[in-house]
């Protein structure tokens, strides 16, 4: 019988997904200690005014490089943080990590700019992220109009009532609410009214072939519209070539991110570029 099973089930013990098994379990384990050896950095990948390519914000972007499995990218780690639940304390980490460096850049000059946060669901989902985002700003001295926090298009629609009460709590301290890769998820035209948010941020699989493709143009016409009738700010993300910004700029996009403008760049890089730039960035 057992011979049987074992035959029957050969497959389920292949050299191929054993060796994803135990990757995955490898990496859980290195991922549950990242934070205690220091193996998480930020990169900050600026936002510019689409008009002036003045750097308004930068947006925080997690980096995980671990000895044994090298670098690690978002796309792997942060899915697999969040069906762990390290994300609760890896988030807690980059708000903390995240207000600190904003209070050097204003503390270099750059006084009004403000950062961007990534925020996961399960984030959203406990009720400490008010009391941690509380902390980060208490701990840093930053104003909360200094914080913005982005939120997934498909992670509002999970929970709309609840999702909304903690938004309203979070955005009654002051600071901004972003919706992050805009147009990839199902949220209705009238969730947008009904959730307290500042900001459209349009997917970057939309931009790609902005300049190509008249019906991605029409798309993102669309979305420019409806965001200011809404009085929503609209930044277009994953704009790499001049041809693109000028067409969102014409278009009445308020701001642009992307490799055009910069890669993303550690704190140092990121105070060097301000102080090279005067705080401005490409040339539109
Ligand atoms: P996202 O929030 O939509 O971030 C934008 C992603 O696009 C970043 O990838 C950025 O490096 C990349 N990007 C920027 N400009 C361009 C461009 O011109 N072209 C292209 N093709 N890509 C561009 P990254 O850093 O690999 O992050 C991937 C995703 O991981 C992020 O997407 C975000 O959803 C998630 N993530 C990153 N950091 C955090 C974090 O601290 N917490 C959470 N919960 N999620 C994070
Ligand atoms: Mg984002
Ligand atoms: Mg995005
Ligand atoms: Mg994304």
């Amino acid at each position: 019988r057992a011979k049987e099973l074992g035959k029957n089930n050969f497959q389920f013990f292949s050299p191929e997904l054993n060796e994803r098994v135990h990757k995955q379990l490898d990496m859980e384990g290195y991922l549950r200690h990242a934070v205690d050896r220091n193996e998480l950095r930020l990169e900050y990948l600026p936002i510019v005014n689409a008009t002036t390519g003045e750097i308004n914000s930068i947006e925080a972007l997690l980096r995980w490089d671990n000895p044994e499995l090298g670098r690690v990218f978002p796309d792997v780690f942060i899915p697999l943080a969040e069906s762990t639940g390290l994300i609760v304390p890896i988030g807690d980490w980059v708000l903390e990590t995240a207000c600190q460096h904003l209070k050097k850049i204003h503390d270099a000059g750059w006084s009004n700019l403000k950062v961007s946060v990534n925020i996961s669901g399960r984030q959203l989902e406990r009720n400490t992220l008010v009391g941690t985002v509380k902390n980060a700003l208490e701990s840093s001295g930053l104003m909360p109009s200094s914080l913005i926090l982005e939120i997934t298009e498909s992670l509002l629609m999970k929970n709309m009532k609840a999702t909304r009460a903690i938004l309203q709590e979070l955005r009654s301290l002051g600071l901004g609410i972003s919706i992050d890769d805009f147009g990839t998820g199902y949220s209705s035209l009238n969730s947008l009214m009904i959730l307290p948010i500042d900001t459209l941020k349009i997917d970057k699989s939309f931009i790609l072939e902005v300049t190509s493709n008249s019906q991605n143009l029409s798309l993102v016409q669309g979305i420019i519209l409806i965001g200011h009738n809404l009085n929503l700010q609209v930044v277009a993300e994953g704009v790499e070539n001049l041809e693109q910004a000028n067409l969102l700029n014409t278009n009445g996009c308020d701001e642009l991110q992307g490799y055009y403008f910069s890669k993303p760049l550690p704190l140092e890089s990121l105070l060097d570029r301000l102080e090279n730039t005067r705080g401005f960035i490409g040339q539109i």
